[in-house]
């Protein structure tokens, strides 16, 4: 194996990313080294690319970015037993301390002390990147890698459908960025009565319907609240999941959820949001979840078994594979809004 690898890094604090050659990193014992074949971009990529005011307050330059993968296992730790050289394996992206109240109780995805790929630590744009065995889900080397980088992103839609009842539910998926359009195909691979997609972007909704939504909202034209009601039969729907991070969808979701209802939300707003907290929360007797991360591990069996069962269509959620050079395309089309998954495969030389 050479001593040097590719890495797409940020090197300077300010918008971009370059290419450059790293030493590939050395392992711990309780780690493994992992070549990764693809690897997928997602939202915090984009913030990172772009040096957005919270990548500047958050991401030490300079760093290898990314933390989507799938890929071969090439080294392990001298402590490491469950993972053998030759699997193939993705990565929950949250290193946690293990030790904490909240891993101790089978909170690890709250953990207070958690570390995240390619935010605090070196990540997934690179040749091969070193892991925690502890990090690592072993997959089905019959996937392609392309199915399986995405599996962390797929996990946060999973996560977010599957926090309460979903099956004879009707749903709103509210966003239908990459992770959105993931959780509507959930809701309907897990037996969702009826799924409302609602964006402001129309190549976004397009997928979603493709994806087998019942029904589609543009909210830029549309009066949100009154078409949910009416595509209900004036009920509301059981279920929100709420993926923009946008205050007003927010409280329209408020206020067109069902009395008794669920709001999951995943999205984050980027400043605080203004809510009828007695009319919209308190009175309706609805359950709102705060959604992060993947529960360690049941999402990713369930993830896992979601991907063996058939049901999901990943090749239409990854509307882009590009070879991993072109990232500054990829930055580009998530830019734009128009793409669902975007994956870049991981070139290595021959001998590798
Ligand atoms: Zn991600
Ligand atoms: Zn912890």
């Amino acid at each position: 194996m050479q001593n040097n690898m590719l890495t797409i890094s940020k090197i300077e604090p300010k918008k971009g990313a370059v290419m450059i050659e790293k030493p590939i990193p050395d392992i711990g014992d309780d780690d493994i080294l992992v070549k990764v074949l693809a690897t997928s971009v997602c939202g915090t990529d984009v913030h990172i690319y772009q040096w957005d005011a919270w990548a500047q307050s958050r991401i030490p330059v300079p760093q290898t970015m990314g933390h989507e993968l799938a890929g071969k296992v090439v080294k392990v730790g001298s402590r490491v037993s469950h993972i053998r050289i030759g699997d193939i394996v993705s990565a929950e992206t949250h290193i946690v301390c293990g030790l904490c109240e909240f891993c101790m109780t089978g909170q690890a995805h709250i953990c207070k002390y958690t570390k995240i790929l390619g935010v605090d630590r070196d990540g997934a744009f690179a040749q091969y990147i070193a892991i925690p065995a502890a990090n690592a889900f072993v997959n089905d080397p019959n996937v392609a890698p392309e199915m399986l980088c995405i599996q962390e992103p797929l996990g946060n839609a999973v996560h977010t459908v599957l926090s309460g009842d979903i099956i004879g539910k009707t749903v709103a998926v509210v966003g239908v960025g990459p992770i959105g359009i993931m959780a509507v195909d959930v809701a309907k691979a897990v037996g969702a009565a009826k799924v409302i997609a609602i964006d402001i972007n129309d190549y976004r909704l397009d997928l979603a319907k493709q994806l087998g939504a019942d029904a589609i909202i543009n909210a830029k034209d549309t009066d949100v609240i009154s078409s949910v009601r009416q595509l209900t039969g004036g009920a509301g729907v059981d279920v929100v999941c709420e993926m923009s991070g946008n205050g007003l969808a927010l409280n329209q979701a408020l206020s067109y959820v069902k009395d008794g209802g669920r709001v999951s939300i995943l999205g984050i707003p980027t400043k605080p949001v203004e809510i009828e907290v007695g009319r919209n929360i308190v009175f309706k007797g609805l359950t709102i979840h705060g959604i992060t991360g993947r529960r360690m591990f049941s999402t990713w069996f369930q993830v896992k078994a979601l991907i063996d069962s058939g049901r999901l269509h990943l090749d239409k959620i990854i509307t882009h594979k590009l070879p991993w050079e072109k990232y500054e395309q990829a930055m580009e089309l998530m830019e734009s809004g128009n793409c669902g998954k975007v994956v870049l495969m991981v070139s290595h030389p021959e001998e590798d």
